[in-house]
Parts: structure tokens; C-alpha cells; sequence
């Protein structure tokens, strides 16, 4: 039953290209499949409508971070299950964060910094050698990597099935009563 799902944020944290939106959008489809009630926040899309005029300074990183932890609260504590895809490079603030929501799992998406700039995926590891974006997150600007998330998934290593997999399981054992059967899906 939809109404006993309990909420939970799943915040994914990780490089550009390291598979967050990418493990985001496939989580969310199983979790849909097994008729729960999910939000995704994705990042470049939380700029784009919500955060818009935020830009790359930490300070401006974090409060990034600091809106999108809120809204997440917000819908959790209702019972929803939120997807957030965040480079969310400081710590501090991802730690911060995870005091604010009762039901916080933290999947740092790990690949190395040459296998994200290998993928590419937007292109903007090309700009950012050619320095035409400055402050890019592995390139000119920190990432400070999870030093206990709940799941780690090495998208370098593993398949994007496996992952779904590991991030399903670990919302399993959180209790959320109507998702009892993730990981056998
Ligand atoms: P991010 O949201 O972290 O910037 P994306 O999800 O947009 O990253 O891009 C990650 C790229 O890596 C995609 O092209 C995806 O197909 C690829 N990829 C390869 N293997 C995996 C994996 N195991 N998990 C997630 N993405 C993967």
C-alpha cells in the first residue's frame, strides 16, 4: 500500500559523468515499477528551475546543496522516496544534510576522474581542459569523496544493473514497508 511507504532521501554524490543521473533515472524506474512514490532532483535540472543564479563558488555550491537537502527533507518526511543526483563536492555540506533528514542513505558514485572525462558525456571535461569552465569539479576545483557512505557503487567496475542492485537493497533494509522485494525485482 502507497500510504505505509516510509520517505527516505537517496543522495547521489559523485564527479561529472561518474553515473548519477544515469543510476538515478534507473532506480527511480524500479522503485516506480513497484508503485512507490518517488521525486528525483536532479542537479542540472534544480539549477536550471530552482537554484538558478547559484553559481560554482564553494559558498554557492553549498547553498545549493543547503536547498536541495530542504526540499528533500520536505518531501521525505511525506513519505516519499527522493532521488537526488548532486555532484555536491564539500562534505560539510552533504554531512549536514544527513542531520536535517531522518531516513538518509548516501551512494557515493564512484569511477576515477580519467574514466569521467573518458565518458564525457556532455562534453564539459573538454571545456574545462581548454579552461573555457573554470572551476570544474576534479579539474580546477575539490571533490572531497564520502568517507562512509551507506553504498558505494564503481561504475568503472561494475554494471549498472549491479549498482541498481546495491542501492535497492540498502533501501530494503531501511524498512520501508512496501518495498520489501527491491532487490529481487
Ligand atoms: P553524472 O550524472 O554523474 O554526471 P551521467 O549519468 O550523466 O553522470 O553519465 C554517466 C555515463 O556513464 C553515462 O553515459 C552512462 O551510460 C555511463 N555508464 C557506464 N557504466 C555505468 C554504470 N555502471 N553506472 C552508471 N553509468 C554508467
Amino acid at each position: 500500500m502507497q500510504t505505509q511507504q516510509r520517505g527516505a532521501t537517496i543522495w547521489f554524490t559523485g564527479l561529472s559523468g561518474a553515473g548519477k543521473t544515469t543510476l538515478c533515472r534507473a532506480v527511480e524506474q524500479k522503485l516506480r515499477e513497484n508503485g512507490c512514490r518517488v521525486e528525483v532532483l536532479d542537479g542540472d535540472l534544480i539549477r536550471e528551475n530552482l537554484t538558478t543564479g547559484l553559481g560554482f563558488s564553494k559558498e554557492d555550491r553549498n547553498e545549493n546543496v543547503r536547498r536541495i537537502g530542504f526540499l528533500a527533507q520536505m518531501l521525505s518526511r511525506n513519505g516519499v522516496i527522493v532521488l537526488v543526483a548532486a555532484i555536491s563536492p564539500y562534505r560539510s555540506a552533504r554531512d549536514k544534510v544527513r542531520q536535517n533528514i531522518e531516513n538518509f542513505i548516501e551512494v557515493y558514485v564512484n569511477a576515477p576522474l580519467k574514466v569521467c572525462e573518458e565518458r564525457d558525456v556532455k562534453g564539459l571535461y573538454q571545456k574545462a581542459r581548454s579552461g573555457k569552465i573554470p572551476h570544474f569539479t576534479g579539474i580546477d576545483d575539490p571533490y572531497e569523496p564520502p568517507l562512509n557512505p551507506e553504498v558505494e557503487c564503481r561504475t568503472d567496475k561494475e554494471t549498472l544493473e549491479e549498482s541498481v542492485a546495491k542501492v535497492l537493497s540498502k533501501i530494503e533494509t531501511t524498512n520501508i514497508s512496501t518495498v520489501a522485494s527491491y532487490a529481487r525485482l
